[in-house]
């Protein structure tokens, strides 16, 4: 890429984690790694390390619009990725900013609980992200408990998760990343992908067995810049999958705790 060529940015709306493992911190290092020019809005602000969140603010969604509407008002936006957006109200003025600006793709990692326990979505909230942001994005990428509480129904097994899958096309969803890492299983980690057209592919990778922050947030986030770089969907999220199972491989420890953060370079 030269000076002069405007290359194509990817936008992350989501929560910033000062422990720089997780959130608005992975999604920028993701992006950098790809060589897509990140841009970020920050709908929450968590005070963060690798042992839990301490603390969350979120600010006003007003500032959220500004901070949107700069990054749509000079770049060519590729795809956008959301994280934790924290309330109903961050959820409506997004899907607004959406609606109103209509990007290529929108990968959405409906974020609600964070590894360490922590709630990163209101519970009021839920229906907001059933009804104003499934249907307006490209890719959702839950996991197990996330697509659980989606759906209100147990996930217990791969047939369950594409029964799972079934259920959220009926939500509005168009194409799911439906992540099986939850599943107590000995052998692969087997993720779904389902396309928009009703097709299924199993993603499988081998469990490592390590305890690491900001897999899920990589992992969207490696997605919306593989569809910046020109893949298709599929590709994109086949593309994540070892991006993360690489990243993981390569992780390090840099608090004062077990868990791992990704290494992106
Ligand atoms: N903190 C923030 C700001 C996040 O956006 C997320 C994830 O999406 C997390 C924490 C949770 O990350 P993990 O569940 O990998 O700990």
């Amino acid at each position: 890429m030269t000076a002069r060529s405007r290359p194509i940015s990817a936008l992350t709306i989501a929560g910033s984690d000062s422990g720089g493992g997780a959130g608005i911190q992975a999604d920028l290092k993701t992006f950098a790694a790809h060589r897509v020019h990140g841009l970020s809005a920050i709908a929450a602000l968590t005070a963060q390390h690798t042992r839990g969140v301490t603390a969350v603010n979120v600010p006003d969604v007003g500032f959220l619009r500004a901070q949107i509407d700069a990054c749509f008002d000079d770049f060519d936006i590729g795809a956008v990725k959301l994280g934790m957006l924290a309330n109903a109200a961050v959820i409506e003025a997004v899907a607004d900013a959406l609606e109103h600006y209509r990007p290529a793709h929108v990968v959405l990692d409906p974020v609600m609980v964070s590894t360490s326990g922590a709630r990163l979505l209101e519970t009021s909230a839920l229906d907001a992200l059933r009804t104003r942001l499934i249907p307006l994005a490209t890719l959702i990428t839950p996991n197990l408990p996330e697509a659980e509480l989606l759906l209100g129904q147990p996930i217990a097994d791969l047939d369950a998760m594409h029964e799972a899958i079934a259920r959220l096309r009926e939500l509005g969803a168009h194409a799911v990343l439906l992540k099986g890492g939850h599943l107590p299983a000995d052998g692969d980690v087997v993720d779904l992908f389902a396309d928009a057209d009703g097709g299924i592919e199993a993603i499988a990778h081998p469990r490592l067995q390590l305890e690491a922050h900001g897999t899920g947030c990589t992992l969207a986030s490696a997605v919306a810049a593989n569809l910046c770089l020109g893949r298709d969907l599929g590709a994109s999220c086949a593309a994540a999958a070892d991006y993360v199972h690489a990243a993981l491989q390569r992780g390090y420890r840099p608090g004062n705790s077990d868990i791992l953060v990704l290494d992106h370079f």
